[in-house]
């Protein structure tokens, strides 16, 4: 039986729920590699010689580990890990990054395929592959299907869930707890559910800000490198809002650099709650164009030091923007179970795409759920 993780392929006009376009902030630098390394762990079995890549053995390492700790010793299963090539994969053309086989093909072995592109793989952050791993050693190690239901506070109840969550994005650094209690998932369908995931209720309004002509908001332009000019360009709109007077703009004119992203930032402190409390943002946007090849977004990062730039966990819009007529829409990010250790988050007013158009961002509001 063949399991996948499915991409939402998103061809929203105005912006786009999209887990595989978002990023290109990533700190991994790693190339797929072409010089497998040999395992031959599965001693006694006809194919007992199986290719594991030098690049994915660590997520096979740790994940072993992590069993065996839990009681579980898989380390005896026969399986290849490999790099496929983009549009290789059998009859799933590129909508998937991962596919996990407990039985390769009635062959008694199990298999795991990641597909070797900038969005499946080299873009993710290590954290983000490692979600994607054990999601797929579910599949090929453990004969796990999927999984489609949500705690009360929002997160997903295990790591084996399919297209109600992100497989990149279980749960993301300082998350040790839902870390392990995803990992003990895996091994116990019917482990009780953890305090952590009990629902939030409103605790505070922490912004409101109806951007005024003097804010402290910071527009900055992303790159992926540094050889191409910039295509996004930053101004106070005095004419399209939805509270006067003001509204934050970014320019784009056409490009052909799509990892580049403009965006303006903001940072908040935040302190004194409660352990996997919920952040909810909304902001009012409008696009004077069609956006070809990139979306409109509202992105949280969460930070655990106050002077820190490296962001440990980032999140976008999902669902539904909410039309409000004059061409402005609402859309909404959650940044859901923020652990302890945060310290600040920064809201982006996000755009990237390579087409000419203006984009309006108005009336920021963040609200936590304790
Ligand atoms: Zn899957």
């Amino acid at each position: 039986m063949r399991y996948h993780f499915k991409i939402k392929l998103c061809f929203r006009i105005l912006f786009c729920i999209s887990t595989i376009f978002l990023y290109e902030c990533s700190k991994s630098d790693v190339q797929p590699s072409s010089s497998p390394i040999i395992n031959s762990e599965g001693e006694g079995e006809e194919n007992d010689i199986m290719t594991i890549d030098s690049l994915l053995k660590p997520f096979y390492d740790s994940f072993i580990e992590e069993m065996l700790s839990r009681g579980r010793d898989l380390s005896q299963i026969p399986i290849s890990i490999v790099f496929i090539n983009p549009g290789s994969q059998n009859g799933a053309g590129n909508a998937y990054c991962g596919l996990g086989y407990a039985n390769y093909d009635q062959s008694n072995t199990a298999r795991v395929e990641i597909v070797s592109s900038p969005d499946c793989w080299n873009n993710q952050t290590y954290i983000q592959k490692e979600n994607l791993m054990y999601h797929e050693f579910g599949h090929a190690l453990l004969n796990r299907g999927h999984v489609f239901n949500f705690f009360p506070n929002g997160l997903p109840t295990s790591i084996m869930c399919s297209q109600i969550c992100s497989n990149f994005q279980v749960y993301s650094l300082n998350q040790e707890q839902q870390r392990s209690f995803y990992l003990d998932e895996l091994l116990n369908e019917d482990i009780e559910m953890p305090s952590w995931a009990d629902e939030k209720n409103y605790s505070q309004t922490l912004v409101v800000d109806e951007i005024l002509e003097n804010n402290e908001w910071v527009p900055v332009t992303v790159f992926d490198n540094n050889v191409s000019d910039n295509p996004y360009s930053y101004f106070i709109e005095q004419i399209e809002y939805t509270s006067p007077n003001y509204s934050l703009g970014i320019s784009v004119i056409q490009n052909s650099n799509n990892n580049n992203f403009g965006n303006w930032y903001k940072d908040f402190e935040i302190s004194d709650f409660a352990n996997c409390s919920n952040l909810v943002a909304e902001v009012n946007i409008k696009s004077t164009d069609f956006l070809i090849n990139g979306n409109i977004n509202l992105v949280i990062d969460l930070y655990d030091d106050l002077d820190s730039d490296e962001e440990f966990s980032r999140r976008f819009a999902q669902g539904e923007a909410i039309e409000l007529g004059g061409g402005f829409f609402k859309i909404q990010t959650k940044s859901i179970c923020i652990p302890e250790v945060t310290k600040k988050f920064r809201v982006r007013f996000y755009v990237k795409g390579d087409s000419e158009t203006n984009v309006y961002f108005d009336d920021l509001v963040v609200n936590l759920y304790e």
